[in-house]
């Protein structure tokens, strides 16, 4: 297979059932005063999945704007990246990896501890579980509250919820990077500073010049900064990130970019991060109310990133992000089912 040929056009994967398990807050459709739906509860269509070969034995399959996952076929085991948000999920994929190789797992990595990438684990039944040591610092101060979170803003992408054993926990963990030798290519997972979470980390493939950055890039997807050290990552994190050099990135939602489009999906990240954490600033020195950063903020965003997946989902949570950070909240507050709905009332109405 050519580097870059698309393996299969598209794999639907509209056969969920419907979540058995629904909690009292998973409604399907949830409007706040404004009118506007509740973060991605609304968005119930299901996308078009792609799987593609990027280089021999390397894959991402991404899904027109839902979290892409990734794997690396080695000698002997299959490298993972990302979970999924449910074992059923994972399977689907799973399905998937097994039109091109029978190898078991051995390494499942975790890009950062959200949700709706870690809570399909179990299904790959890999013999590691690697990620950088804050998201396993997150995931126990945090993951349940995330979980119920994430399940609330996101239903359609927890379909199987009842399928999930638990809080998914790396069994691995390192601080700056960590080399997983496959028999025919060394991956490179490496913590290139704070961002879109403390303890993101990217997959690199030096000989072939591929990024899989997880959510510190993504390509033309809006970023979520809910958790995020926004001035860090718009600068040094970004920084280091381009300066791998990749010929090829896998951002965490959106198509894989390669040439000239790495550095745009960089870019574009970079100044959306800007625009939200500068136009919050502006509103705040001035005065105004987390409300008001959230409306200027939007509107600036708008005419370029409005299309973007998940843009009208995250602008409330960045901005009040944006906004706490600004206030020296260095360890971002915990997202949970009420605060989600108190702030997306708050700053929507
Ligand atoms: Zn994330």
């Amino acid at each position: 297979m050519s580097s870059g040929a698309v393996l299969a056009p598209s794999v639907s994967r509209n056969t969920a059932p419907a979540p058995r398990n629904l909690a009292p807050w998973h409604r399907p459709i949830i409007r706040g005063v404004s009118g506007k739906p509740f973060a991605s509860s609304a968005d119930l269509a299901e996308k078009t999945a792609t799987l593609e070969e990027l280089a021999d034995g390397v894959y991402a399959y991404t899904a027109e704007g839902d979290p892409n996952v990734g794997c690396i076929v080695g000698t002997d085991a299959v490298l993972a990246i990302e979970a999924r948000a449910t074992p059923l999920m994972a399977e689907r994929w799973i399905d998937v990896i097994r039109t091109f190789t029978d190898l078991p797992f051995g390494d499942l990595v975790l890009t950062h501890y959200h949700a709706v990438r870690v809570l399909g684990a179990s299904a790959f039944k890999a013999r590691r579980i690697v990620a950088h040591r804050a998201t396993a610092e997150w995931i126990e101060e945090r993951g349940a509250e995330d979980w119920a979170s994430e399940q609330g803003r996101m239903p359609r992408l927890f379909a199987g919820a009842e399928t999930i054993p638990g809080l998914t926990r790396p069994t691995h963990t390192f601080d700056e990077a960590m080399l997983i030798d496959l028999g025919n290519r060394v991956v490179e997972l490496r913590w290139l500073g704070r961002g879109h979470t403390a303890g993101d980390l990217v997959a690199w493939l030096a000989n072939e010049r591929i990024c899989f950055a997880g959510d510190l890039v993504e390509a033309r997807a809006a970023p979520y900064m809910g958790d995020a050290h926004i001035a860090e990552w718009r600068g040094a994190t970004l920084d280091a990130v381009a300066s791998l050099g990749a010929e090829q990135l896998v951002g965490g939602r959106g198509p894989v970019v390669r040439g000239a489009a790495v550095e745009q999906a960089i870019g574009d990240t970079r100044a959306f991060l800007s625009a939200v954490l500068d136009g919050t600033r502006a509103v705040k020195e001035a005065g105004g109310t987390p409300a008001e950063a959230y409306r200027s903020t939007r509107a600036e965003l708008e005419p370029r990133y409005g299309a973007f997946p998940i843009f009208e989902h995250t602008m409330p949570f960045n901005v009040q992000r944006a906004w706490d950070e600004l206030d020296r909240i260095d360890h971002p507050r915990i997202w949970t089912v009420e605060r989600d709905r108190a702030v997306w009332e708050a700053l929507t109405a």
